[in-house]
């Protein structure tokens, strides 16, 4: 069975100030329950900036929640400004990086072609990639949910080069859920993490070990129906991770689940 994850994605919220005591209310508060990071893996996902004191926050190189960067740059340095590589946050104790999200294809012109190239050199450095996939309420709408989504992943698996298989992540986050309050349902979420599983698992004997994880409005309240869901593996979580309170309730709601 994969590993159950929860990672929080700040987005660009919050100063450093807050974001360093946000990040200590989330690691003290896991010490305040039976958490296992070998059960259910947490990560959270400040701004670029705040990446070294949020580690720091965390417990640095031993800690116990992983610090995950919400996107980078596919080349390893030169002349991007305003990019960052995998080498730099890999070298400010980066774990796990977050690409080809929703908004970073929408926003800023994120192709598929870039996220074949920045999972391998996310992976080709040793780190983990938390690639995300997900059809727009249009497409639902036109029935191309499931070719979007394994277009998509096809893309990821392009990137991926043997033994880095283990270090995939893949989050199914269906753009009309993300930041709406319009989740998925169990059975509209645990059809579309089916065809991601059984997908993975043709492209490689290891493929069913790849944790498989939803976002797209993850609260507190649903978090439950959800990880109980077969083949939902976790949650990447936006908004509700902003608080430290919903975000640890959600990882309680995961850790109920496994
Ligand atoms: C996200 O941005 O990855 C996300 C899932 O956001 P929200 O939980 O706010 O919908």
């Amino acid at each position: 069975m994969p590993q159950r994850l929860v990672i929080g994605n700040w987005k660009l919220h919050l100063t450093a100030a807050e974001a360093v005591a946000l990040a200590s209310a989330v690691a003290e508060g896991l010490g305040g329950f039976e958490w296992d990071p070998a059960r259910v893996g947490v990560g959270i996902a400040p701004s670029y900036p705040f990446l070294v004191p949020v580690g720091q926050a965390i417990g640095g190189a031993d800690a116990r929640v992983d610090l995950v960067a919400q996107a980078c740059h596919p080349e390893p340095q030169g002349a991007f400004t305003g990019a960052v590589s995998v080498e730099q946050l890999a070298s400010v104790g980066v774990r796990r990086v977050i690409v080809g999200h929703s908004e970073r294809r929408r926003v800023f012109g994120v192709d598929d072609p870039q996220v074949t190239r920045t999972v391998n050199r996310v992976l080709g450095a040793g780190l983990s990639a938390v690639a995300c996939v997900g059809e727009t309420l249009a497409e639902r709408d036109s029935g191309r949910a499931r070719e979007v989504v394994l277009g998509q992943l096809d893309a990821v698996l392009e990137g991926v080069k043997g033994s880095a298989l283990g270090r995939l992540i893949v989050a199914y986050e269906p753009v009309w859920a993300i930041g709406t309050g319009q989740v998925a349902t169990p059975a509209q979420a645990g059809e579309v993490h089916g065809w991601i599983h059984e997908r993975l698992a043709s492209f490689d004997p290891n493929g069913s070990q790849v944790p498989v994880l939803y976002g797209g409005s993850v609260k507190p309240g649903n978090i439950a129906e959800l990880a109980s869901t077969p083949g939902i593996d976790g949650a990447l979580v936006g908004g509700a991770s902003l608080e430290a309170e919903s975000f640890l309730k959600i990882v309680q709601g995961v850790l109920k689940a496994s």
